[in-house]
């Protein structure tokens, strides 16, 4: 077998040749097929899923095993290449596609998705790195258990991406980001080596938390190949409801209320701005508005969405959700209330809530900004920000929604009604200027759930304290020496 038989295709035409084709040598024996050399079969993996960036490798390498990683670490450890690792390319921030200078591979883990172990009674599970989020979720349902972490982005985002950017999503309220549903991590490290912490214990306290680093690390520490996550019981029951409010502080009175009535069972707080629905009926024409008529909708400036996962049972939690409505629409909290009377109504709930960036994305540029504040903070955050916006930049809108119940939100911000798109992007570094010394001022987080990735590197540390940074830096230097692990995100090129 020659060298160019490992990899499938015609090999990029870029410089790299030589080091492509030792590459290629070096995985020959046993990689046929999983080591992507031809631009036309590495393309997919090289633009990110918001289409801004893209990016130059040797080649995309697709390991089978941990020690598949690890032996790949290790030639790049050895030829001081660059690994930009990969799951399902569904990241936001730009943090799992490579630069352009080539001299890199992509390690996608997609082809890891073994589920290793399910332990109903000490509730965990076991799985690889590249096993899909709904796969996922199914084996948790199957051993009748729940895996809670859910996205929008669960058909396609992976575990390791999961806990490589300690995702957040729908129900946070209640279990917790990525980093708290995780009891252990088998990551292959800088030197090459497997470290298998795949511990189950809820208990355990000799030393570091090493796991801990490795989560939320986007890929810069380690490349994570299997994760032990917690498993919970599987509600009895779950209802959801939309009500319509008037501005975020009054949606605040109501997170208070439904947290006292509610107690563990809420599991979702989420907040619409009507601008929101409005994309959405406009991009999304099946969708409607959730209170009056398609022809006479009753609006309201902004919406909940609440959802709440009982363990009693659904009679239990019909009363509890009606009492709560109830009580909200008596002290004046909401304009209207509708509790979805079916799983399908519920559906359409979600569906306006997870529409929202699609449809803006058909209108057209936009900022994004995926902030935290303090949950007490955010009714003024949000009248402060769109102020200060709406002062420098009139002509455009701000399209406001998210997980409230977390303190985050999604602050986006888009051209108004029959402004011009073209070079709105101009704007952005002093849109991002005036929304993140609002953050701060707050003692908030310029990034609540996406992570840094290459777009937010500058922003932090802009925003973080020098201690903070040095620290990291430490941390960085420590665990990759060489800087080859995801270089230029989350702290810049060393
Ligand atoms: C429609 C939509 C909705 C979304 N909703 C949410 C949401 O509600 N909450 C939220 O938090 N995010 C959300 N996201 C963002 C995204 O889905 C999450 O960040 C997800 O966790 C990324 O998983 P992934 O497998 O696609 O990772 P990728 O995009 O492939 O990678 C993300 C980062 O992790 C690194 N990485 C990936 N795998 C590994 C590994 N095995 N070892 C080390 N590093 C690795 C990459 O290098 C990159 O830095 C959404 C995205 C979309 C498109």
């Amino acid at each position: 077998m020659t060298a160019s038989d490992a990899g499938a295709g015609r090999p990029a035409a870029d410089g790299h040749d030589a080091l492509r084709a030792n590459l290629q040598a070096e995985l020959q024996r046993d990689w046929h097929g999983r080591v992507l050399v031809d631009p036309q079969d590495m393309a997919g993996f090289l633009t990110d899923h918001r289409r801004r960036w893209t990016g130059r490798t040797l080649a995309v390498v697709q390991p089978d095993t941990a020690e598949d990683v690890a032996r790949v670490v290790r030639w790049c450890a050895a030829h001081r290449v660059a690994i930009y690792p990969q799951g399902g390319n569904t990241g936001l921030v730009g943090g799992s596609v490579p630069d352009d200078d080539g001299r890199s591979i992509l390690l996608s883990l997609t082809r890891m998705q073994r589920i290793r172990a399910i332990d109903p009674i000490n509730n965990t599970v076991t799985a690889e790195a590249g096993c899909v989020l709904a796969t996922l979720q199914q084996a948790a349902e199957q051993a009748d258990r729940l895996f809670p972490l859910s996205l929008a982005s669960e058909g396609s985002c992976t575990l390791g991406g999961n806990l490589s950017t300690n995702a957040g999503g729908t129900q946070v309220l209640r279990y917790g980001n990525t980093r708290e549903l995780c009891l252990g991590l088998e990551v292959v490290t800088a030197d090459g080596q497997v470290w298998n912490g795949l511990r189950g214990l809820r208990k355990d306290n000799t030393g570091y938390d090493l796991k801990d680093l490795f989560i939320g690390a986007e890929g810069t520490l380690g490349i994570i190949t299997a994760a032990t996550m917690k498993l919970y019981p599987r509600p009895a029951a779950r209802m959801t409801a939309m009500a319509g409010v008037d501005d975020p502080h009054q949606a605040l009175a109501l997170l208070e209320l439904a947290q006292r009535r509610l107690s563990a069972s809420l599991t979702a707080f989420e907040l619409i701005s009507d601008y929101c629905l409005e994309l959405v009926t406009r991009h999304f024409p099946s969708s409607q508005r959730p209170f009056g008529s398609r022809e006479r909708p009753e609006i309201s400036p902004y919406y909940v969405l609440i959802e709440s996962s009982d363990a009693v049972s659904a009679e239990h939690a019909t009363g509890q959700f009606e009492a709560l409505m109830e009580e909200a629409f008596e002290s004046g909290l909401i304009n209207n209330a509708a509790i979805a009377a079916s799983i399908a109504q519920s559906r359409a709930f979600w569906a306006l809530r997870e529409n929202i960036s699609e449809a803006q994305a058909h209108e057209g540029q936009n900022v994004k900004h995926d902030i935290s504040v303090p949950i007490s903070a955010i009714g003024q955050f949000v009248e402060q920000t769109n102020a200060a916006l709406q002062q420098r930049f009139p002509d455009t809108v701000m399209v406001v929604f998210g997980h409230m119940g977390d303190g985050n939100l999604h602050y986006n911000v888009s051209p108004a009604a029959g402004r011009p798109h073209d070079g709105f992007l101009a704007n952005e570094p002093a849109m991002n200027a005036i929304v993140y010394d609002a953050v701060a001022r707050f003692n908030g987080s310029i990034s609540a759930e996406h992570g840094l990735g290459q777009i937010k590197v500058d922003e932090n540390r802009h925003y973080k304290s020098p201690i903070e940074l040095a620290l990291m830096r430490r941390i960085k230097s420590a665990f990759d020496p060489d800087g080859l692990f995801n270089p230029g995100r989350v702290l810049e090129r060393a």
